[in-house]
C-alpha cells in the first residue's frame, strides 16, 4: 500500500476520504501536476511549480504552499513510497464548500490538496540505440480553448486516449483548423529534411515542462529546431514524429495511422537528442 498527502496528512491510500461535495468531483475544478524523480531526486521541479501557479492563478485558486513547501512535501512523498525512479501526481482544487454552484464558494473554502506516486518506467531515451519506437494515430482536437491550463477535466483527453489504445498505438496526435496542437498527454515534434519544428506556446496547447527542455536540448546542441505551425499534411510527410512528457521524456513515433513514418524506424535526429538529453538527467539527477 503506499503513502499519499490528503490536506496537511500523510496516510495510507486506502485511508484518503473525500467530499462528495469537493469542486474537483463535482465540476473538475481543479488543476494538478506530475513531477518525475530519477534515482530519488525531482527533475525539473521549479518549471513544474512555475506551471502550477500559472494554472492556479488561471483559475484564481490561492496558491496552498510557497515553492519550498512544496518541495519537501514532494521529497516526504518520494520518501515514504520508496524513492527510485516515481513520479509524485499533485492536484489542487477549490475545496469542498456545503453548497454545490457554479459560482466559486463565498467566503472561499481550503483548497483540497492531494498528492499520491507512481512507479516511473524507462522511457526510450535511456536505450536509444534499440528502442523500437511507438505508433499514434490522428484525431482531431475535440478540446476546450484553454488547453495551456493543466486542468483537471481530462475527459476528451481520455476519450482521445482510448481511441489510440483501440488503434493499437499509445498516443493521439491532435489537430485543430489543421494544425497540429499535441498528443492527448504529450507535446509533438517534427522533423523534415534535417530541421525539427514544434508547435508554439499558444493556448491550444500545455507548455510541456519536456518540450521546454527539449527546445532548449537542441538550442544547446545545435539542432536546428523552429517553433512554428505545423499542418497535418507536414504531420504525414514528417521524417520523424517525438512525443515528449515527464513520463515520457520523448518517445519516437515511428507509424501514423498505421503507416510508417519516415523508414518505420527511430531517427538519427532522434538518436542524438535522446543521447543529450540522458546526459542532462543523469547529471541532474546524480545518476552514475
Ligand atoms: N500536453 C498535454 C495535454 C499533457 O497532458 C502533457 C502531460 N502533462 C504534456 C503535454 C506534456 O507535459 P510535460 O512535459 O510537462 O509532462
Amino acid at each position: 500500500m503506499t503513502d499519499v498527502y490528503l490536506n496537511g496528512i500523510f496516510m495510507n491510500a486506502d485511508q484518503a476520504r473525500i467530499s462528495p461535495m469537493d469542486r474537483g468531483f463535482l465540476f473538475a475544478d481543479g488543476v494538478y501536476e506530475v513531477i518525475p524523480a530519477f534515482n530519488g531526486v525531482l527533475f525539473r521541479l521549479n518549471e513544474h511549480l512555475l506551471r502550477l501557479q500559472r494554472s492556479l492563478g488561471a483559475l484564481q485558486i490561492p496558491n496552498p504552499h510557497a515553492a519550498d513547501a512544496w518541495q519537501a512535501l514532494c521529497k516526504e512523498m518520494i520518501g515514504r513510497n520508496g524513492g527510485g525512479n516515481i513520479s509524485v501526481y499533485l492536484q489542487v482544487t477549490r475545496g469542498a464548500p456545503d453548497k454545490r454552484d457554479h459560482g466559486f464558494p463565498v467566503p472561499a473554502v481550503p483548497p483540497t490538496v492531494f498528492m499520491a506516486t507512481s512507479p516511473v518506467a524507462p522511457s526510450a531515451i535511456s536505450n536509444s540505440a534499440t528502442a523500437p519506437g511507438a505508433a499514434a494515430i490522428v484525431a482531431e482536437d475535440i478540446r476546450w480553448a484553454r488547453c495551456d491550463i493543466k486542468a483537471v477535466a481530462l475527459l476528451p483527453n481520455i476519450l482521445l486516449r482510448q481511441q489510440a489504445i483501440a488503434a493499437g498505438a499509445v498516443e493521439a496526435i491532435l489537430i485543430r483548423d489543421g494544425l497540429v496542437t499535441e498528443g492527448s498527454s504529450t507535446n509533438v515534434f517534427v522533423v523534415k529534411d534535417g530541421r525539427i519544428a514544434t508547435p508554439p506556446c499558444t493556448p491550444r496547447i500545455l507548455a510541456g515542462v519536456t518540450r521546454e527542455l527539449v527546445v532548449e536540448l537542441c538550442r544547446n546542441h545545435e539542432l536546428p529546431l523552429v517553433e512554428r505551425e505545423v499542418t497535418k499534411e507536414q504531420l504525414y510527410d514528417a521524417d520523424e514524429i517525438w512525443v515528449t512528457s515527464s513520463s515520457k521524456d520523448a518517445l519516437p513515433i515511428v507509424t501514423l495511422d498505421a503507416r510508417p513514418v519516415g523508414n518505420g524506424r527511430p531517427g538519427a535526429l532522434w538518436k542524438t537528442l535522446a543521447r543529450r538529453f540522458l546526459e542532462l538527467k543523469r547529471a541532474a539527477c546524480s545518476i552514475a
